[in-house]
């Protein structure tokens, strides 16, 4: 197992977010994380990532605890992610966005060759080479949102979190974007996925955690899951149509 959430619960005041959550993700799955608004999807990313420290609970990376750890310690051992809205500076440039996160992992070449040509590479890998000395802030919603794919691929990641990825996107950039994960399962990199699009959701999916309130209602496989009486009353009542059709 890649990353092993093993009892995991974040309180704030007077709001438990995750309540003993446990589940793993295992090498090289896309591992999805679906549940309805304020069930804690966004808080375990925080909680993975060490923008928040777990209440109680572990968290571990190839069997190595990461909890207590810091955010950029977290990064540097190669777990990654995306926002539910894209961090774009206005003044850069697509390539010096990459630029910039080459630096996380200690490197002493800040933008030196090396990480020039790896963010050549990592941007030909989402499909923006053309866009590389294109201002980051013109980029429509869907460029963005590979952009961030591309910045967090800097990292050289064991893990990639992928928060909503595929929100407020028409279908053609959906569409690009779904391609794109794919091709980086195909790659082998490991994936855990939070999105509300079922259709994206089954299609992309090697397994399924549910959460409700805090809480994990069901695991399993898209199958599974879409059949599962308890994730249908919490949750999928209202995209039913997309389960059957994904
Ligand atoms: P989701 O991403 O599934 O929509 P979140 O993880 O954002 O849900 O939120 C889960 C719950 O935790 C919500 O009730 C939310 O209001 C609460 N919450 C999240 N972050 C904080 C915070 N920093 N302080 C207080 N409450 C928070
Ligand atoms: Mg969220």
């Amino acid at each position: 197992m890649v990353l092993e959430i093993v009892g995991v619960t974040k309180r704030f005041a007077g709001v438990t977010a995750l309540a003993d959550v446990s589940f793993r993700v295992g090498d090289g799955t896309i591992h999805a994380v679906i549940g309805p608004n304020g069930s804690g999807k966004t808080t375990l990313f925080n909680v993975v990532t060490g923008v928040y420290r777990p209440t109680a609970g572990e968290v571990r990376l190839d069997g190595v605890r990461l909890d207590g750890r810091d955010v950029f310690e977290i990064a540097r051992r190669g777990v990654a992610r995306t926002f539910q809205n894209p961090r774009i500076f206005g003044s850069m440039t697509v390539a010096e966005h990459l630029w910039v996160s080459g630096e996380v992992r200690g490197s002493p070449w800040r933008f030196s060759r090396l990480v020039r040509e790896k963010a050549r590479e990592r941007l030909a890998f989402v499909g923006l080479e053309a866009l590389a000395n294109h201002p980051a802030a013109g980029l429509p919603q869907g460029q963005r949102r590979l952009l961030e794919i591309a910045r967090a691929l800097m990292l050289d990641p064991r893990v990639l979190l992928l928060d909503e990825p595929h929100a407020g996107l028409n279908p053609v950039e959906k569409d690009r974007l779904m391609a794109v994960i794919q091709r980086l399962h195909e790659a082998g990199l490991t994936i855990m996925l939070v999105e509300h699009e079922m259709r994206v959701v089954m299609q992309l999916a090697d397994r399924i955690t549910v959460l409700n309130f805090g809480q994990v209602i069901a695991e399993g496989a898209p199958r599974e899951i879409a059949a599962d009486e308890a994730v249908v009353q919490a949750y999928l009542g209202r995209h039913r149509e997309a389960v059957r059709h994904g």
